[in-house]
């Protein structure tokens, strides 16, 4: 029954074909055969007129009785996710059978751009419809969206709808400020809790996803009818490096890691599809699927994404279907990533938002000609994370200018891959871009949304001798002498290397190199970082303290750098000092989860229970299913003798993490004291057959002086 819906069959998501032995046989086969291209694919799309034209037959003799109900939404956002790497965008080597047959019966954008190449600024604009100087998130990190910006989410929850998101890095956690407006905001990796900060921290595609459906499975319920639309988001970010595919993608891309990923996420979106299918909601639903940006691949002499803003990394997959709504359609000229929430608040039948700078795509889905006048892109990483020139970008239907220190003007016509730079010799179309540009973005850096520390917060740094703290005039002054990120990026590559040096705990390299960089760029932020990163995994805390502060000076506004010398004070028994500056991130950045389980674990070291105990609850509100949290939480509660508020949140911690084993001993050891001892007496047997050393010994112990039962 189940493989008889559209977009079913084919679609076949990757834990299905682990799980059956027969779809593990024909996967091979037909693994085979989608790679080289042909049979199966064929008798699908054949197959979904009919399937779709048995929607509309029934719909006929319902009849239009009542309006139709509001389309529920599924937005789906592709990391790091090429355009032409795509089996509808044309790449034969592709396995994306889901994603093409959405775009085969949807609407495909041939030539949509990202606003930015950097995760966050561009998801902002996905879901603001606005560009970055519009919203003032210009890269990963230190960068939170406003409150009173509007976004898809916080519109479709103001209009009734129930909203959540699944999203797969840290980057898009809930610091950004686009958990508003989704009921549900689901943003847990598998970090354990580990002091190594790490932007990349994130999740399978394949897990986040199966947490999506099922928050859409519980929306949808027995009875379809009568109950609010859903939107939901999934973020997968598989295709961001590393390239890691699993199986049996590993094998299949074994030369093309990258594409693995790519065909890894496609599985993942033909189970979301099935599984609505299965539920009876796929023909209510609008599926949006697009790239935040896409990935250079050594194009330009750049490795990954972010530093420039070539085709490679801003042409991205940008599909909307919606049978029924919509006719399939293949859209040509250029549109933009922030076009696309105004695209589907229409199709939803609602007003766009406040402030959107995009523009609905129905007119050009439905035939029109006459798209958006021009895209715009950025990239401000080289300038936050190098202390180099940013990067701006304008192009219409053919040409394409980017405003460098040396400018690049590009007719994408005949020129797609962006090789031969015509600036010089068409220094008056060159100009004319320029103009064009500066009227879409202003001349100015535009908005700065970096976090800003209260008055309260400005004292605590002043007192640290951060004055000059919530300063953003550095992006103002000098910007056309910074050295241009095209002259400069082998010795970001090499930076590159370094950071890899610090992932895999090779600090000598990494310090050789960053040192190498420095003396070649004695203001580069990301070497100072890499140079303290290096220092610090070495145990010289003073000298990585040293360089910590340093590049403060370069990012006056880094929480996380007044993290990591927290935790390097930790290191050298200055808790005191820790205290102060993890209070300092704090004030940068309330919302820094981490920075606020850090203090407070030394402020009940501290015995100052109460204040740890508010920056514990404060986290559990933050992240409910945060074990450290409860279980911190409960170290405190013990402190301050409150023992059955103290064991009910030893046990929340316990049931999100039953391996923390540490926190079952002292459970146990409170249960002990309060007379609960057979219950004492169970979680020491647990402990002492599983747990590690030194727990299990003492669990021996303790059971060896316990009543016998
Ligand atoms: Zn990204």
């Amino acid at each position: 029954m189940r493989s008889t819906g559209p977009l079913s069959s084919g679609s076949t998501g990757a834990r299905r074909q682990q799980s059956s032995p027969r779809h593990r046989t024909n996967s091979k086969a037909n693994g085979a055969r989608t790679l080289l291209g042909i049979p199966t694919k064929w008798l699908l799309v054949a197959a979904v007129p009919i399937i779709l034209g048995l929607v509309a037959t029934i719909r006929l003799v319902i009849g239009p009785s009542r309006p139709a109900p509001r389309p529920n939404i599924l937005l789906i956002t592709l990391d790091t996710t090429r355009a032409d790497h795509i089996g509808a965008y044309g790449d034969a080597m592709a396995r994306t059978p889901t994603l093409d047959r959405l775009a085969s019966e949807g609407v495909l954008f041939e030539r949509a751009v990202s606003a930015a190449p950097i995760t966050l600024p561009a998801h902002v604009s996905l879901l603001t419809g606005r560009y970055p100087f519009s919203h003032g998130v210009r890269n990963n990190g230190n960068f939170r969206l406003a409150n009173d910006v509007p976004t898809l989410a916080t519109a479709l929850h103001d209009r009734g709808y129930r909203t959540a998101a699944f999203v797969s890095a840290f980057v898009l956690d809930r610091r950004s400020g686009l958990s508003r407006g989704f009921d549900e905001y689901d943003d847990h990796f598998d970090s354990r809790g580990a002091l190594e900060p790490d932007d990349e921290i994130e999740r399978r595609g394949d897990r986040t996803g199966q947490l999506a459906e099922n928050w859409v499975a519980r929306q949808v319920g027995d009875v379809a009818a009568g109950r609010p639309p859903f939107f939901v988001w999934l973020h997968l970010y598989d295709p961001h490096d590393p390239y890691t595919p699993p199986a049996p993608f590993a094998e299949l891309f074994r030369s093309l890691p990258y594409d693995g990923e790519i065909a890894f996420d496609d599985a993942v979106v033909g189970s979301f599809i099935e599984r609505l299918t299965r539920l009876g909601v796929l023909s209510t639903t609008i599926v949006a699927v697009v790239g935040d940006h896409g990935e250079s691949l050594n194009e330009h002499g750049e490795v990954t994404h972010a530093v420039f803003v070539y085709e490679s990394v801003l042409h991205v997959p940008m599909i909307v279907w919606s049978p029924g709504r919509l006719g399939p359609a293949r859209v040509a000229p250029p549109v933009r990533g922030i076009d696309l929430t105004p695209t589907l608040l229409e199709l939803g039948g609602l007003p766009p938002l406040a402030g959107a700078q995009g523009q609905s795509l129905l007119p050009l889905a439905r035939g029109g000609r006459q798209g958006p006048a021009s895209a715009y892109s950025e990239s401000y990483f080289p300038l936050f994370f190098m202390n180099w020139a940013p990067l701006r970008a304008i192009q219409d239907d053919r040409w394409k200018f980017i405003d460098a220190p040396a400018p690049e003007l590009y007719d994408l016509a005949i020129d797609p891959h962006e090789r031969s730079n015509l600036a010089a010799r068409q220094p008056a179309r060159a100009a004319a871009l320029k103009r064009a540009l500066d009227s879409v973005s202003g001349t100015g850096p535009g908005a700065m949304a970096t976090a800003i520390p209260d008055r309260d917060a400005i004292e605590k740094l002043a007192a640290l001798g951060y004055i000059g703290a919530t300063s953003g005039s550095r992006v103002e002054n000098g910007a056309a002498a910074r050295p241009d990120p095209k002259a400069m990026i082998g010795l970001f590559n090499r930076l590159r290397d370094a950071n890899g040096f610090i992932a895999h705990a090779r600090p000598a390299e990494a310090e050789a190199t960053a040192r190498d960089v420095l003396d070649a760029d004695r203001t580069n932020a990301f070497a100072t970082l890499i140079l303290a990163r290096a220092q610090t995994q070495q145990g010289r805390y003073l000298e990585a303290i040293e360089s910590y502060r340093t590049y403060l000076g370069l990012v006056p506004t880094s929480a996380d750098a007044h993290y990591w010398i927290a935790i390097c004070a930790v290191r050298l028994g200055q808790a005191d000092r820790a205290v102060d500056e993890v209070s300092a991130a704090l004030a940068m950045d309330s919302s820094y989860a981490r920075a606020r389980l850090l203090r407070a674990g030394l402020l009940t070291e501290r015995g100052r229970l109460d204040e740890a105990a508010s920056d514990y609850q404060q986290v559990i509100e933050q992240q409910p299913s945060n074990a450290d949290a409860h279980s911190g939480y409960a170290v405190v509660l013990a402190a301050r003798k409150e023992p059955g508020r103290a064991v009910e949140e030893f046990e929340r911690a316990l049931v999100l993490r039953p391996d923390l084993d540490e926190a079952r001993l002292a459970l146990a050891g409170v249960l002990q004291q309060t007379g609960r001892v057979d219950e004492a007496r169970a979680e020491y047997q647990r402990l002492a057959a599983t747990a590690a050393d030194e727990v299990r010994r003492t669990a021996h112990q303790r059971l060896a002086q316990l009543p016998k039962p």
